[in-house]
């Protein structure tokens, strides 16, 4: 066999093109392996449900860290400039300055850590910082460039922020020359629980920033803007009057996990769609293996669709082996075997015709897929993990 030479003649090798017939479709190069949808109305809807929601003379303040959970954070952040959001939230001074690179006006309130070295640019790019502690905002003073800053007041999460206890430390930082205090605020660690003892803790938290707001206030000390809420904050403790609502995971039409409840029941709408297409079409035998590790074997003939997105796309891994589901003609077709880094496999035995070129849902944003949160259980997390962590090489299309 070795030893014989082939004689291949290209025009006589059989194709078989029967799986290729949507292969004419008008693709455009960014939906032609995996993309991020993105429903622009949803955004809009959202934005104006929350709003709705929130007490008179609070307003939102889009929380768009992480390419805004994932959707994308230039077009997002400009999305809702568009729609008159003046006030954002990112996590760190990078983001913030992309932010301004591409025009966003505003606000631009920095949540996490800068090290003080980087006061130049907060101030050349107009972003607030926030204070997480006396020595840090000593440090930052120190710089000399005046600096508009929010403080964090720690009320039992004990991440960052003064201790809500400590009335000198926070007094102190209204006395640094160069910090500009525009606003002061908490974070709720267990909002989104309705549990009696959380919603008792979580009392308490606003009971010692309120404290501690009228403590100062005696001193003749008052920061402009107060803030506490963020999503389950807003729709859990409604009644809470604040000048923000800081709004990620609602905004973007979402609940962290599919059995939470709230106080306020708000029509939210799913802003996201993770899609992809089926590249490759294949049969194989009873007793063969699929994907690395030989994890699946077949138990029947089975039919495989190989869909072109993984887990540095954005799909967890732990989605592997049938815990995971992806959407084909509407209907739920299992992942079978490991997800690979860039493809992952697909039962289709049982889903009707599926061409090569077939899109196939992740993410759904309504009909057929599953949505966010209950892809983000099956894989262990949560929505706000699973959204943020979407792939870097996605394209992010508007709908
Ligand atoms: C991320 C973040 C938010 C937004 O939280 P959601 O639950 O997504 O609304 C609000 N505040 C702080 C301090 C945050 O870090």
């Amino acid at each position: 066999m070795l030893d014989t030479k082939l004689e291949i003649e290209p025009a006589r090798i059989k194709l078989n093109m029967e799986n290729w017939q949507h292969q004419a479709n008008p693709w455009k190069k960014e939906t032609e392996r995996a993309w991020i949808e993105v429903n622009v109305e949803n955004l809009r809807h959202n934005v104006q449900a929350l709003k709705q929601a929130m007490q008179p003379g609070c307003e939102l303040m889009a929380v768009v860290k992480a390419e805004a959970y994932g959707h994308g954070g230039d077009f997002i952040a400009a999305q809702l400039n568009q729609m008159g959001v003046t006030s954002f939230a990112v996590a760190t001074i990078e983001e913030g300055i992309k932010l301004r690179k591409n025009g966003i006006r505003g606000d631009i309130l920095i949540l996490g850590y800068t090290g003080a070295q980087g006061a130049r640019e907060l101030f050349e790019y107009d972003l607030t910082q926030t204070l997480i502690s006396l020595e840090y905002a000593k440090a930052l003073n120190e710089q000399g460039f005046a600096i508009k800053a929010h403080l964090k007041i720690d009320t039992g999460m004990h991440r960052l922020g003064i201790a809500s206890e400590d009335i000198f430390s926070a007094a102190a930082v209204f006395f640094m020359e160069n910090l500009h205090i525009c606003g002061m605020f908490t974070h709720l660690c267990c909002a989104d629980s309705r549990q009696p003892d959380d919603v008792a803790f979580t009392k308490r938290q606003i009971r010692r920033f309120y404290s501690l707001v009228k403590a100062l206030e005696k001193n003749g000390i008052r920061a402009p803007k107060l803030h506490i809420q963020s999503s389950y904050g807003l729709l859990n403790y409604p009644t809470l009057s604040c000048d923000y609502v800081r709004v990620g995971i609602a905004m973007y039409g979402v609940l962290s996990s599919p059995k939470d409840e709230t106080a306020l029941k708000l029509d939210l709408r799913p802003v996201l769609s993770l899609k992809s297409r089926i590249v490759l079409i294949r049969e194989v035998k009873k007793g063969e293996c699929v994907g690395y590790g030989r994890s699946f074997q077949a138990k029947r003939k089975t039919r495989i669709g190989i869909a072109s997105i993984g887990y540095a796309d954005g799909v967890p891994r732990n989605l592997s082996n049938g815990r995971g589901m992806a959407w084909v003609n509407g209907k739920a077709a299992p992942i079978i075997g490991r997800v690979c880094m860039d493809q992952l496999a697909l039962d289709i035995t049982d889903i009707g015709h599926v061409s090569v070129g077939g899109v196939v849902t992740l993410i759904g944003a309504g009909c057929g897929g599953g949505s966010a949160p209950s892809v983000a259980a099956s894989s262990g997390s949560i929505s706000n993990e699973l959204l943020s962590r979407m792939g870097a090489r996605l394209p992010v299309v508007a709908t």
